[in-house]
């Protein structure tokens, strides 16, 4: 499922435990489209079984089980990195991952986001093949469990934002061109390609508003919609980055003779080699009009203005 960009709002939700530093979330929304499915899974059971509902009840808690270990993937991984991962979310449509800090390099980006279709895959095929050793009911509810393991695969592994085949996409975009802000660009466009096409899908087929149907474009309007908005947060998300790579101690000094100036004796001090997120964080620590610059032999080099940061910030954007 689509790790989640820092800047989105979180979901809310009821806090199942804690792994680590990772607080387990489950939407509301959870438990209304397990009803859903539940009901949609039963016909499956119908001929093997007595209690198709019981049946499906069961499937729907293996999928939502197989999804949390598709998420553990994207923990396991991105914590391997050293990546903070304050959250977990399960809910409607899957599961999120919040993944704080950038990946560093292409690599760790095509790991992190592609472990998780992994896991479904395999997960998916662990059910197909446990389905072909079984009989009666429990056959069939590991054939429906495997199959739908692999068609999550599948959906993730599409190439565009907030999917994960979108940050696979974005890393391979970033490694070729060595260009991070083109492929975020290029994966949210192919994401807002997919929400296209997913509702394409559903109402190009023939008798596409029949009753039968109307689940399915029901479905297909939730997934389009949570594509397209994900991929618009994934480019402002995209942009902010940006701007705030753009942000350099070396580039905004205000290399004034100090030595003359009547300074307070307390102003900060930042290191001139301080850029991006990190000189952003270093100000929000000690918040002041003006800091002292120094370079690494520890020589003031001149003064940095706050205003002249949040000029530069809006330039940029
Ligand atoms: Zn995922």
């Amino acid at each position: 499922m689509p790790g989640k960009e820092k800047d989105r709002p979180r979901t809310g939700g009821w806090r199942l435990g804690r792994l680590g530093r990772t607080d387990v979330l489950v939407s509301p929304s959870l438990v209304l489209m397990g009803i859903v499915l539940v009901f949609a899974a039963a016909p499956w059971f119908e001929d093997s079984s007595d209690h198709p509902h019981l049946l499906a009840a069961v499937f729907a808690v293996g999928l939502y089980a197989s999804v949390f270990v598709h998420e553990l993937a994207h923990v396991f991984t991105a914590r391997w990195y050293g990546m903070e991962v304050p959250t977990v979310t399960l809910h409607l449509l899957g599961g999120e991952t919040a993944i704080e800090g950038e990946s560093r390099t292409a690599a760790q980006e095509l790991v992190t986001a592609g472990s998780g279709p992994v896991a479904s895959a395999l997960i998916g095929l662990a059910g197909l093949v446990a389905s072909g050793t079984s009989s009666g009911s429990a056959g069939d509810v590991l054939w429906a469990f495997g199959w739908v393991n692999v068609i999550v695969a599948a959906f993730n592994a599409l190439p565009g934002l907030p999917l994960d085949g979108g940050r696979v996409f974005r890393a391979l975009v970033w490694q070729v061109t060595g260009d991070q802000a083109k492929g975020v660009r290029w994966a949210a466009w192919l994401g807002r390609l997919t929400a296209v096409a997913v509702m394409a899908f559903v109402l190009l087929r023939d008798d596409a508003f029949s009753r039968e149907h109307l689940v399915d474009i029901a479905l297909a309007l939730l997934i389009a919609f949570f594509l397209w908005t994900g991929a618009g947060a994934a480019l402002r998300f995209g942009r902010r980055t940006a701007q705030v790579q753009g942000l350099s101690v070396a580039g905004l000094v205000d290399r004034t003779e100090t030595s003359g100036l009547d300074l307070p004796p307390d102003l900060p001090s930042l290191p001139l080699d301080l850029a991006g997120a990190p000189l952003l964080r270093a100000m929000a620590a000690r918040p002041a009009d003006t800091y002292v610059v120094v370079d690494p032999a520890g020589d003031v080099v001149g003064l940095l203005h706050a205003r002249h940061v949040d000029d530069a910030y809006r330039r940029n954007s």
